[in-house]
């Protein structure tokens, strides 16, 4: 029988060992209760973006302490939201106009698409229909399940998940597919928008495409009278190489989801950006063309402090700088598994590396996993590898010397795991 009633995200409780318990993180590190200190390589789930603890950020979340807690955000308003939504604006791609707070990443997803089936239903357009990215990962409640990908993660959900449109991931040689599949879903004049993860698919397996893509797939669903919405969710806050990866393809969206490094991972917060003409169509005498969603803890004012507080340090510390710094660092490190015939696909986009260790049984429950991840932690790495996909992600304070550790174990992991070569 288990040894906590804690139920954890992801977990197979039958199979997997008590994991370390931490009471104190700082920088890149953990620490754990016995003393031993562990490398957050994966941002812990690509949250941290400076790095844990930033001073700047807990200063912010302390003081708002000293005069606010939750207030309900229908009704009545606060500063650090205020300024927040105005700083959003200004740092996310033109056009983006009316931000709406959430929770999650998955919130940010579902508010999005309510948003967008609003936006023609209160136009009185019959569009209703979404089309997704094979493979796409956008959160885990029934709305953003039913945008992912389908396969052992939903099964057992899939009678509460709905319809949409897959268009192909424009993988090499794949592109023209994906882009005339738009093309394609958009014909019939149901198609209400494409979400997409822009230039790197996260969770289903951190495969990247280029940015000239990205802004022919939006080009196409525009052409097709359907909104664009970029789930920013991971891509945001530097992790692509520039503040949002939509920047690289000179695109607008006209929904933006980001949550994870809002508030550089400090602390709990999501928002929904959308342009004028969406938030102009929810805008009316008649109250049933309302937005209709809320959360309990909507806009909360200590983590839109955080926020705030993760936007400063973005104006006033050279974080562009670092993030180049690493993606360069990630690029020349990965450079040594080019040639080597354990490893494939070796692949980054700005500051996410990754690489496919070759083994007979892939896929996201293969055995591997498991055993990587302990090999990682025994050597005080956390590397939480999809499948036989090693990625990683690490905050932007990470050091050259602390690369070296976790790409050097990348190599030794083959032969320590007893792969044939
Ligand atoms: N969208 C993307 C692209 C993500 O990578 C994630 C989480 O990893 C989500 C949405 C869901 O975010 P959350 O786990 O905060 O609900």
């Amino acid at each position: 029988m288990p040894a906590s009633p804690l139920w954890r995200p992801f977990t197979q409780h039958a199979v997997e060992p008590q994991p370390p318990k931490i009471v104190r993180a700082e920088g890149a590190w953990l620490e754990t209760d016995d003393g031993r200190r562990i490398l957050d390589a994966i941002s812990s789930w690509w949250v941290t973006t400076h790095g844990h603890r930033h001073p700047a950020i807990m200063t912010a979340i302390r003081e708002t302490t000293e005069s606010l807690d939750q207030i309900i955000f229908a009704g009545l308003t606060h500063e650090p939201a205020e300024a927040l939504a105005r700083a959003l604006v200004e740092l996310t791609p033109p056009g983006l106009e009316h931000v709406f707070f959430s929770d999650s990443g998955s919130t940010s997803v579902e508010v999005a698409l309510k948003m967008a089936l609003g936006f023609f239903r209160n136009r009185g357009e019959p569009r209703a229909k979404i089309a997704v990215m094979e493979g796409a990962y956008h959160g885990d409640t029934i709305g953003a399940m039913s945008v992912g990908a389908r396969g052992v993660f939903n099964a057992a959900y899939e009678p509460l998940l709905f319809e949409v449109e897959r268009i192909p991931f424009p993988a090499p040689g794949r592109e023209q597919a994906a882009i005339d599949a738009v093309e394609a879903a958009g014909r019939n004049g149901e198609l209400a928008a494409l979400l997409v993860e822009p230039l790197v698919l996260g969770a289903g397996g951190m495969l990247t495409y280029p940015p000239a893509v990205l802004g022919e797939l939006a080009r196409a669903a525009r052409a097709a009278g359907a909104l664009f919405i970029a789930d920013e969710v991971m891509t945001g806050w530097g992790r692509t190489g520039t503040l949002f990866a939509c920047e690289q393809a000179r695109l607008s969206p006209d929904i933006l989801c980001t949550s994870k490094g809002l508030t550089g991972g400090a602390i709990p917060l999501a928002a929904t950006l959308a342009t004028a003409e969406i938030f102009e169509a929810h805008w009316s005498e008649d109250r049933s063309k309302t937005f209709f969603h809320s959360s309990s803890f909507t806009a909360n004012p200590i983590a839109c402090a955080a926020a705030l507080a993760n936007v400063g340090v973005w104006r006033d510390e050279p974080v562009r700088a670092r993030v180049a710094a690493l993606a360069a660092a990630q690029a020349c490190r990965l450079a040594r598994f080019e040639a080597d015939a354990r490893f494939a696909n070796v692949r980054s986009c700005g500051t996410i590396a990754a690489l496919d260790l070759r083994v007979p049984d892939a896929g996201y429950l293969a055995e591997i996993g498991p055993k990587l991840r302990a090999f990682f932690l025994a050597r005080g790495l956390l590397v939480r590898p999809l499948g036989e996909i090693i990625y990683l992600m690490p905050p932007y304070c990470v050091t050259e010397a602390e690369l070296d550790s976790l790409y050097d174990a990348i190599a030794e992991a083959p032969d320590a795991l007893g792969l044939v070569r």
